[in-house]
């Protein structure tokens, strides 16, 4: 688990917050109702040391005690009310206890007579076991001029039970409702979280070529949804910044073809002029080829530019990727065989896919010639194209120099050369894997390399496979060697 996660620790702030706010509760409850049950045994007992004085003893002065038995049993069963009750006669003595409570809770022969201070005021007494009796004592005088001692007592435990068993609902449900708001918390912070999740997401998935899209927008009226407007504005900063830049690179390049190709034409003039003394005529020839080199990469970059701010028009028509490979690697196999590289196709035909014909022709070129570019005489290039599941693999592999593994991630930026001087050497300038993903990419296509410098690189093209009849999912493989 995260525990710097912001859900995380707002769960734990609200556990916490709830838990110290359900043990302040608790404590209070518990206290108050403590106090509550104590003020109201000591008034009832109080009551009750009234009442026996004031009507049966002063009030009616009686002469058996027999008669105050009977009145008190009838009126507060004390044996059944676990109450302990005793009358005491000032000069004579005892003239009234009541009998053991039917739960045993004390034995009233054991309570000790009160002495001349707790007369009139309620005491605690403690007998075996940990028991308590609380006793409330009253002194009365009969208008007979005789004095009596009342008093009332319950076992004190009364009260604990009840504190006990306020304790134990806490102690079972505090952290139950505890446990129950951490995981609805929790819940609650995932669900109010995801649509954040989302637009990482989709965030994610937003790159140079996709910035016309859009993250979705949380309604919520909260930073939440000023984020998600924010975050959508800058993506379009950033669209229209890249917008720019490509118009830029597709307008430079653009006005620097008719130069060149005006300049290109005069050099091509003089160099076929007769008059021009050997060494002029070489000065020229290699002034015309660096003219066709610039030419290439402008033309290049033009095409990338366009494709990068989708300005070309895609001629996209249903194609089988197979017979476009088997056909372009024909071409190719001379160029191949120029070199003594042994070059291989294995291509499997009826691979539909949706793209324009030419552009992923291009594609091929760029890869097969790069393979025979950077496989040493002797080597071996392979192209394949294959189904797999609803994808069309085409993948160009050869045994030659390959790429170390910190140029790898950059091969299909512009004008990057893993080795700039044997790149430039074979008239490279480092745009044609760029154009390839251009295309891909325009495409729908995932492109991949996989290479180890001195073993060989591996290029694989996926593109989305078009619903071909069942009838036609077994078909041959055409092997050319
Ligand atoms: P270039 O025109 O220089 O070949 P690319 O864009 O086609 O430019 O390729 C970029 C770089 O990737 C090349 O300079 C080269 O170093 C490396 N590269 C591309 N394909 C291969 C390959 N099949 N084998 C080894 N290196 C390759």
């Amino acid at each position: 688990m995260n525990t710097r996660s912001l859900r995380f620790r707002i769960t734990a702030w609200y556990a916490g917050l709830l838990a110290g706010a359900l043990l302040v509760f608790g404590v209070s409850v518990y206290l108050g109702l403590e106090r509550y049950l104590n003020w109201n045994l000591e008034r009832t007992l109080g009551s009750e040391c009234r009442t026996i004085g004031t009507q049966l003893l002063t009030q009616h002065p009686f002469k058996r005690t027999t008669w105050l038995e009977t009145e008190i049993d009838e009126a507060y069963a004390p044996e059944v009310n676990s109450h302990f009750i005793r009358v005491i006669q000032e000069g004579v003595g005892v003239l009234y206890i009541s009998g053991a409570p039917k739960d045993g809770a004390f034995d009233p022969s054991q309570v000790p007579l009160p002495d001349g201070e707790e007369k009139n005021r309620q005491r605690k007494i403690r007998l075996g076991e940990g028991r308590q009796l609380l006793i409330d004592t009253l002194q009365f005088t009969a208008p007979d001029g005789s004095r009596f001692v009342v008093e009332s007592g319950v076992p004190y435990h009364q009260i604990e039970v009840v504190l006990h068993g306020l304790l134990l609902t806490f102690a079972v449900y505090m952290p139950f409702i505890i446990s129950l708001a951490v995981v609805s918390g929790y819940w609650l912070m995932r669900r109010s979280l995801q649509p954040v999740d989302e637009i990482t997401k989709r965030a994610e998935g937003i790159t140079s070529t996709n910035l016309s899209e859009r993250l979705p927008v949380i309604r919520t009226g909260d930073e939440l949804e000023r984020l998600s407007i924010s975050l959508n504005r800058m993506i379009e900063r950033l669209d229209q910044a890249f917008q720019h830049i490509n118009r830029f690179s597709a307008d430079a390049s653009h006005e620097l073809r008719t130069p060149l190709t005006i300049l290109q034409l005069e050099l091509e003039g003089i160099a076929q002029s007769h008059r021009l003394n050997p060494s002029l005529t070489d000065q020229i020839g290699s002034a015309l080829e660096e003219t066709h080199r610039m030419s290439h990469i402008v033309e290049n970059l033009l095409a990338i530019s366009r494709l990068d701010a989708g300005e070309v028009k895609m001629d996209k028509t249903r194609l089988d990727l197979g017979n476009l490979a088997a056909s372009t690697a024909e071409q190719m196999r001379l160029l191949a065989e120029e070199k003594s590289i042994f070059f291989r196709s294995n291509v499997a035909t009826d691979i539909y896919v949706e793209g324009d014909r030419s552009r992923l022709q291009q594609v091929i070129v760029n890869l097969v010639a790069n393979a025979i570019k950077y496989t040493q005489e002797g080597g071996e290039v392979e192209v394949s194209v294959r189904r797999d599941g609803g994808t069309a693999v085409l993948e160009v592999s050869d045994n030659g120099a390959g790429i170390s593994a910190h140029a790898l991630p950059h091969v299909f930026e512009r004008f990057y050369r893993a080795d700039k001087a044997r790149s430039r050497n074979s008239g490279g300038a480092g745009l044609g894997l760029a154009i390839v993903k251009a295309i891909c990419t325009a495409h729908g296509a995932e492109i991949n390399v996989s290479s180890q410098e001195g073993r060989g690189s591996h290029f694989t093209v996926e593109l989305p496979l078009l619903d071909v009849p069942e009838s036609d999912l077994a078909k041959p493989v055409l092997r050319t060697r």
